[in-house]
């Protein structure tokens, strides 16, 4: 058994069922991704649009690319054509530009309201307010090529597990209060997306349903 194989038997092992695995595999070269669709993986998350296009032209059509990363605009286009889920919505403008590009392959795109959980300042993402503001506006009732499946969130790069746990409580609120307000409804309004490498295990005890995990598939990005 590779390594790869291993690592992804290992964490599926400990996910409970309903919560989906998104192998992330930025920086990693196509040979690997290669293994670890070998051993069944067939979500993929990047954070860089070009780098997916790349290796989506290069591998198997049957991969569900999802976009993690912070987005410009201008790049959505690139992707528009083939990403499953863009994590990273954090402006009615940057939903805006998916729903155009979406529109003009005749697709409907899965995106994830991203929110800011962190102390750190360099995370990038909403607040309860602002994602209120995006949901009742004009713009956004009018767009029908995005469906907003969610929320993401990244926690605090911290080994204090209490720290941690309460930044995932929170998402978990904002989850079910977006949920409540504008979802009920909704059933496909289903996606909660927290936990990576370092702090799977707790997102899942918190409500997670969907963990980005890279490192701990791939090894560790130098
Ligand atoms: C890189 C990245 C991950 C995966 O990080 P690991 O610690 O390698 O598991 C998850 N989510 C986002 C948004 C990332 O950029």
């Amino acid at each position: 058994m590779s390594t790869i194989q291993h690592n992804l038997e290992y964490i599926k092992a400990q996910l409970p069922n309903g919560v989906t695995l998104v192998a992330v595999s930025k920086t990693k070269p196509v040979e690997l991704i290669q293994e670890a669709y070998d051993a069944g993986q067939r979500i993929f998350g990047e954070n860089r649009v070009q780098e997916m296009c790349d290796k989506h032209a290069l591998l198997p059509a049957d991969i569900q690319w999802h976009m993690i990363g912070h987005l410009q605009t201008n790049k959505v286009k690139y992707m528009a054509s083939f990403v499953t889920m863009v994590h990273g919505i954090d402006s009615l403008k940057l939903l805006a530009e998916v729903d155009k590009q979406a529109s003009k392959c005749d697709r409907k795109i899965d995106c994830l309201l991203q929110f800011h959980i962190a102390t750190e300042e360099t995370k990038f993402g909403l607040d309860l307010e602002e994602a209120r503001e995006l949901l009742n506006s004009e713009a956004y009732l009018q767009m029908h090529n995005v469906r907003i499946r969610g929320v993401m969130g990244m926690a605090t790069f911290t080994d204090k597990v209490d720290q941690v746990k309460h930044e995932f409580k929170s998402l978990r609120t904002i989850f079910e209060t977006l949920r409540d307000e504008f979802f009920e409804d909704r059933p496909d309004f289903d996606t909660l997306s927290m936990g990576m490498s370092g702090d799977y295990l707790l997102a899942v005890e918190e409500g997670s349903t969907l963990v980005r995990i890279g490192s701990s598939i791939f090894g560790s990005r130098l």
